[in-house]
């Protein structure tokens, strides 16, 4: 009997799932990942094992998979019916806001899950799921331990002026402060940075995570010192649906000029804008890429533009430049977009080799560039399954 560690990543339209096993005194082998998409309107479950093999791949039916509930009661059948007999030893979950509190991966209790409620508004678009994800596992499996792991933790230990925003201070005792995520996939790659690049790997890193959300992190000796993203995930860069930086004064206008309600604002902040806003046409970087229209070379245009000006910015917070990781669904799919970003970065020393970048090699960088510039494929949910197995006791506390 093979015994389990599942991780749930779970979103507003989809549920993405991991199997995870550990075979004594081995590292943690991947079993079958796979996901539910199109949630609440074309529902499809697809899945494949360790080795990359589909294991399903079929349409569900809508009527019965409404809602992340319904789509875990779909995933928890075919777990049963797949894998009948294995024991499940904890559920690790991705929870996109930690707040200031949580620091670190933390044992889910009633307690944890009120003090996460509150930070709901901060995430819209994914506290309240993962959140229901946790609910929803709890109800069905009530004796396994369940691990929240953050986005924002790998963050905290910033330097206070990376951390601050220029406000009040009874504002921001009242938690408003810059908290930066994605860490789950900046603290992946740091760990795999002593071993794919040694070289770079104590120096001044930009982590470039550019994917339907998209985030720099500044890392100095694989520690974050500052991140594009702050008190919310809508700072910094453009994103699919996010816009990235915007003056403040423009979300005044649109409220007193425009006379906007809070809900108007939010759904334009967090699903019209970026790409999508920009291109009228669509927030997938693929499609973008392959249209002739001009505004969705301009969306692209602004994408690059936005990317090379925070590498600018973040190498001024480091004091220099030792090398560029590029990763997620555009950094690791897209030669396009590396090179655009890299060419418009040339005045750092950034030269690319062109035929190493179009065959997606992980060392990118020409061997007179003076930063080396990799491609690195993030893992995130392998440090949420290392992050539940360290609390659970089943591995050492290396990780
Ligand atoms: P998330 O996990 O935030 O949903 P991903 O990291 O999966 O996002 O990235 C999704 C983005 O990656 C989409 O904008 C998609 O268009 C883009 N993408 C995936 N493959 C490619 C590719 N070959 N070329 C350009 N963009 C790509």
């Amino acid at each position: 009997m093979t015994d389990y560690v599942i991780v749930l990543n779970a979103g507003s339209s989809s549920l993405k799932f991991s199997l995870y096993r550990r075979p004594e005194s081995k590292a943690w082998e991947a079993g079958a990942r796979g996901q539910i998409e199109g949630i609440g309107t074309s529902p499809k479950f697809s899945a494949k094992d360790g080795s990359g093999s589909p294991l399903v791949d079929e349409a569900l039916d809508k009527t019965v998979v409404r809602d992340g509930r319904g789509a875990l009661d779909a995933l928890a059948k075919w777990l049963r019916a797949t894998y009948g007999g294995a024991r499940v030893l904890g559920v690790g979950h991705r929870v996109v806001h930690g707040g200031a509190r949580f620091a670190g991966p933390t044992m889910v209790t009633p307690q944890v899950l009120s003090e996460l409620r509150k930070l709901v508004p901060l995430a819209p678009l994914h506290q309240p799921h993962n959140l229901a994800a946790i609910e929803a596992v709890w109800e069905r499996l009530p004796g396994v331990p369940q691990v929240a792991c953050f986005d924002t933790s790998f963050h905290r230990g910033q330097p206070a002026v990376a951390e601050i925003v220029a406000l009040p201070r009874d504002i921001r005792n009242a938690g408003v402060q810059r908290y930066g995520f994605h860490g789950l996939s900046y603290e992946y790659i740091a760990s795999v940075l002593p071993s794919v690049a040694p070289e770079m790997a104590g120096g001044r890193i930009i982590v470039a995570h550019l994917g339907s959300g998209a985030s720099m992190c500044a890392m100095k000796n694989l520690k974050s010192i500052d991140s594009t993203l702050g008190f919310t995930a809508l700072d910094g860069l453009c994103m699919g649906t996010r816009p990235g930086a915007v003056d403040p004064g423009v979300i005044l206008h649109l409220f007193q000029g425009l006379g906007l309600s809070a809900k108007d604002v939010e759904s334009i902040l967090y699903k019209q804008s970026g790409l999508l806003g920009i291109s009228g046409v669509s927030n997938d970087m693929r499609a973008l890429l392959a249209s002739t229209e001009p505004d969705a070379r301009l969306a692209v245009d602004y994408f690059v533009y936005r990317a090379a000006k925070e590498i600018g910015a973040l190498t001024a917070a480091l004091g220099g430049l030792d090398g560029l990781v590029f990763t997620a669904g555009i950094g690791e799919n897209s030669p396009e977009i590396r090179k655009r970003i890299c060419q418009a970065s040339e005045w750092l020393g950034i030269e690319l080799d062109d035929e190493a970048n179009a065959r997606k090699a992980s060392r990118i960088s020409s061997s007179t560039s003076k930063v080396p510039v990799w491609m690195i494929p993030t893992n995130e949910e392998l440090m949420i399954a290392r992050h539940t197995g360290v609390l659970l006791g089943l591995i050492e506390q290396r990780v």
